[in-house]
């Protein structure tokens, strides 16, 4: 089972996560003035919902102790990196309703990290290596072994100097050469074997153009980074804690503005993968139908979806931040959707499963208005008109024949109340050659009209549409996009596309009231009694976004 481990609840104001509390230390102890976070995505892809709690959390501690946020491309590969990404980047984030003080890119910083470059090699901290990646792979040893020096390792400053300015100026292959600092072969964390900080790639970079051809490494770029913007707590996913050490050796021995490190755990759901390389391998090879699939869980995905940035901000306060790995519900995702949904969206009867049911005795030819609020927690607020006729339509699980005692819904001789409309009673029904009920016939009762006498009340009501006044509409009924809940645990060596639900997405016709198809609220509409469903801007077909029915455990949970 996955845990559904919540954070302490940081809305309270009382008990703080343990970012908060750092936080509130370092402004009540004067460290700084105002605190500075930054999100700094690599755009080689779409955001995901991971990527959604980093920027709730970065975004969500400045705003509450009024500091502000960078929003930092971290492009140091250009092979990898393009235009599109940033610019869907920034979409995601400010659909999340968040803004950036700044927007910086890795890249601007390239000739000032070359500068402290030259001076670490001055300083006889950096030397250029020849060895090939497999060489320097063995040379670095293993946890339990120490590395050994690369012959290149004692180089003068002059000739490090020299070949650093010629890799840079170009006339060296890519792989024949790269830049390492020079700290400490046997250190037992092999961060600091002598890291690489630069390497040869001739590419165009997607805003340096070919002015570059050598490229820095992450954890040469990321702490100056931080540094050079005055970003003070700098907060990222659990992985990089072997990192920090060496984050703040660069920045100590640059004596620069001294940014600090935070990790937190990141964002595991089940049901899903949320590496960049796999989604991008899934919109790749077609088997979702691009990056903002419905099912994909990339933020442009989940929205098209029909998630609210309201929903996604509830689940990352919710999910709170965990200090060890863990794997959230997707359900507890739902939850928050619903949560949201239930209390401001529309409301519309649609069928999904439609089976025609004639009322005998009402007068053919005659549509009767009734009125129904589009929204029951505001029952004086603005009303819809339902048209009601002879014959609508219902859902076929909404008969059965053979009911069992609790079954309140229409049976033979059972009575039901249609929504907002007449009771009806059951007068017969008309199968096909193969059994297959094809209409049911009813009664209805005049006198339970709603606000005409004394409300009559029966055990079950149901939804319908009127067969000849409707909207017939497209509806896309999704599930899981894997069947198996914890994706990150399978054996390596499977491929995860085997556990690829092959029935992610069913899509059906459904016959809705005329209303809505006027709805402008612009979030998800309820299908009363079915689910919440969300106009796709794409197609125009009905996105189910979810159902109504939980199954998370609130209880669980303790929220
Ligand atoms: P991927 O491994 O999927 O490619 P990434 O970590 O390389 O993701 P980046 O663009 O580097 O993606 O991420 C930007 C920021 O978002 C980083 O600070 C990273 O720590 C954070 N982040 C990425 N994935 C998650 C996640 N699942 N949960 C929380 N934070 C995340
Ligand atoms: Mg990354």
């Amino acid at each position: 089972m996955a845990t559904t481990e919540m954070g302490n609840g940081a809305e309270t104001g009382k008990n703080l996560n343990f970012l908060e509390e750092i936080i509130e230390k370092d402004l009540a102890e004067g460290k700084y003035q105002e605190i500075k976070t930054r999100f700094p995505p690599e755009p080689n892809g779409y955001l995901h919902i991971g990527h959604a709690k980093s920027i709730c959390l970065n975004f969500g501690l400045a705003r509450k102790y009024g500091g502000t946020t960078n929003l930092r491309f971290d492009d140091t590969n250009p092979v990898k990196e393009d235009t599109e990404y940033v610019e869907s980047i920034k979409e995601d984030i400010h659909w999340l309703g968040f803004d950036w003080a700044n927007e910086f890119y890795a890249s601007d910083y390239f000739d000032q990290l070359y500068e402290w470059a030259e001076e670490l090699i001055k300083k006889g901290l950096a030397y250029v290596d020849d060895q090939t990646q497999e060489e320097i792979r063995v040379g670095r040893g293993t946890v339990s072994q120490p590395g050994t020096d690369s012959p290149y390792r004692n180089r003068s400053v002059e000739e490090n100097l020299k070949l650093f300015r010629e890799m840079k100026a170009g006339i060296y292959p890519d792989g024949s050469k790269v830049l390492r600092a020079k700290i400490d072969m046997a250190h037992p964390n092999m961060m600091f074997r002598d890291p690489i900080m630069y390497r040869i790639i001739h590419a165009d970079h997607h805003r340096t153009g070919s002015k570059w051809c050598i490229y820095p490494m992450y954890d040469y770029t990321h702490g100056q980074c931080d540094s050079i913007e005055h970003i003070t707590h700098s907060i990222c996913t659990l992985e990089f804690d072997v990192h920090r050490p060496l984050y703040d050796w660069f920045i100590e021995t640059l004596g620069i503005f001294p940014s600090h490190q935070y990790e937190f755990a990141r964002l595991n759901l089940t049901y899903t993968v949320m590496s960049k390389r796999k989604l991008l391998e899934l919109v790749r090879n077609n088997y979702v139908d691009g990056w903002d699939d419905p099912r994909m869980p990339t933020i442009c995905g989940i929205r098209r979806r029909g998630y609210t940035p309201e929903s996604i901000r509830m689940f990352a306060e919710k999910v709170g931040v965990a200090k060890r790995d863990n794997v959230i519900d997707l359900s507890l995702l739902e939850w928050c959707l619903r949560q949201d949904l239930n209390a401001r969206s529309n409301r519309y009867m649609a069928v999904l499963n439609p089976v025609k049911l004639v009322i005998d005795n009402y007068p053919a030819d005659t549509v009767e208005y009734f009125d129904a609020p589009l929204n029951p927690a505001d029952p004086d607020g603005p009303k819809r008109k339902v048209p009601f006729g002879r014959e609508v339509y219902i859902e076929r699980e909404d008969f059965m024949e053979d009911a069992p005692k609790k079954y309140f819904r229409l049976k033979p001789d059972g009575e039901v109340r249609l929504k907002y409309a007449y009771i009806v009673k059951f007068a017969s029904m008309v199968k096909d050659a193969d059994g297959n009920i094809t209409e049911l016939h009813c009664t209805y009762d005049p006198t339970s009209k709603p606000g005409a006498g004394e409300w009559r009340s029966v055990k079950g009501t149901i939804h319908w549409v009127n067969c000849n006044v409707c909207e017939k509409v497209e509806c896309r009924i999704y599930d899981r996009l894997f069947t198996e809940e914890l994706m990150g645990s399978i054996p390596e060596g499977v491929d995860y596309k085997t556990y690829l639900n092959p029935d992610s997405m069913v899509i059906k016709t459904a016959y809705a009231e005329p209303d809505l198809l006027k709805d402008d609220s612009g979030i998800a509409v309820q299908f009363e009694r079915t689910g919440y469903f969300y106009k796709d801007p794409k197609n125009g077909a009905y996105n189910k976004a979810t159902g109504l029915k939980d199954s998370f455990k609130v209880s669980q949970t303790g929220f």
